[in-house]
């Protein structure tokens, strides 16, 4: 008998810093979505591409719901309840916790009004004993909202295969969204950015982080398989400027150095790279300059 081909859109949601980037790079077995251990990360909403020779999955990795704090922070929540409209699956992800507070709480509250399948992921098992994940899955499961629960840890490739063999039985049947090589939507420009902006989150603490947009100023291709790529790093302080360039340039030094080597593995060419930091004040909470950086709560 012929295998009937399945695709469709899978909604990830869950507080930040659970794992849902890690998660969905590990299940299209790609750098999709950048990943780091600042909360708030991901700021738009990612399509990972999963394929295989029956089924496309399209995974959105949504921003972390919050309540927002600035005019960004309401396109990240708005783009992350959207994104459960329109899909045909709701995974929540959790991390190894053992109670559910009130961010969870929050997000469960949001989902169980949905009529679409619920999938749980308890994300970091690799932190903990059996035992205790035995009671987390009961936890959950005494709630009764989900039609799976799925323990995994993202960071040590444990249940991925789970994962899509189970939803796969969900999924409608249907043809590909999108070319079958795809593992993203996101375009090079944006994805260049996206790592230049998780070098960033590594080498910087506390509060730079959250203000860093990254924009590429001009990628060119030249022979000899050599790509030009400058890019300028936009801080929402003075201060925060001084900060990332690092005494004698060391700090952005390394950043570039980091970016260049991910974006050489990535293209298999040769990169340069040329930064500059700017500042651009409060630019979260400016409605121009936060659609400028291409976020527009008119797409979403
Ligand atoms: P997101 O904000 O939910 O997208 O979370 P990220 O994917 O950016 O991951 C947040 C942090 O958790 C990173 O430092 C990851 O390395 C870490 N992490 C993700 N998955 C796992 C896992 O399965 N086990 C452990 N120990 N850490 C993980
Ligand atoms: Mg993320």
């Amino acid at each position: 008998m012929e295998k009937v081909y399945k695709s469709g859109f899978v909604s990830i949601v869950g507080r930040p810093n659970v794992g849902k980037s890690t998660l969905v790079n590990a299940l299209v077995e790609d750098k999709v979505a950048i990943m780091s251990d600042k909360p708030q990360t991901t700021r738009n909403l990612i399509k990972a591409i999963y394929n295989d020779e029956e089924s496309q999955i399209v995974f959105l990795d949504t921003p972390g719901m919050q309540s927002p704090r600035n005019k960004l922070g309401s396109y990240m929540q708005k783009a992350s309840l959207s994104s459960m409209g329109g899909t045909d699956i709701i995974m929540f992800v959790v991390d190894e916790s053992d109670y559910i507070g009130r961010k969870d709480k929050d997000i469960i509250e949001k989902i169980k009004m949905s009529n679409k399948p619920k999938f749980l992921v308890i994300n970091k098992i690799d932190k903990i004993a059996s035992d205790k994940l035995l009671e987390i899955i009961k936890m959950y499961g005494d709630l009764e909202i989900f039609d799976e629960i799925i323990p995994v840890s993202a960071l040590k490739d444990k249940n991925h295969d789970r994962i899509i063999e189970v939803l796969k039985q969900y999924l409608p049947e249907g043809h590909p969204y999108y070319s079958q090589d795809m593992t993203t939507d996101q375009p090079t420009k944006v994805m260049i950015a996206e790592i230049i902006r998780e070098k960033v989150l590594h080498y910087t603490d506390e509060e730079i982080p959250h203000g860093v947009m990254v924009e590429i100023d001009s990628l060119e291709e030249k022979k000899n398989n050599l790509i030009n790529i400058q890019a300028t790093i936009y801080v929402e302080r003075e201060n925060h400027k001084k900060i990332i360039i690092g005494k004698d340039g060391r700090k952005i030094k390394g950043i570039g150095v980091a970016a260049r080597k991910e974006l050489e593995d990535r293209f298999e060419a040769r990169i340069n790279i040329e930064l500059w930091v700017k500042t651009k004040e409060n630019w979260r909470d400016n409605e121009s300059n936060i659609k400028n950086f291409g976020f527009n709560s008119r797409e979403i």
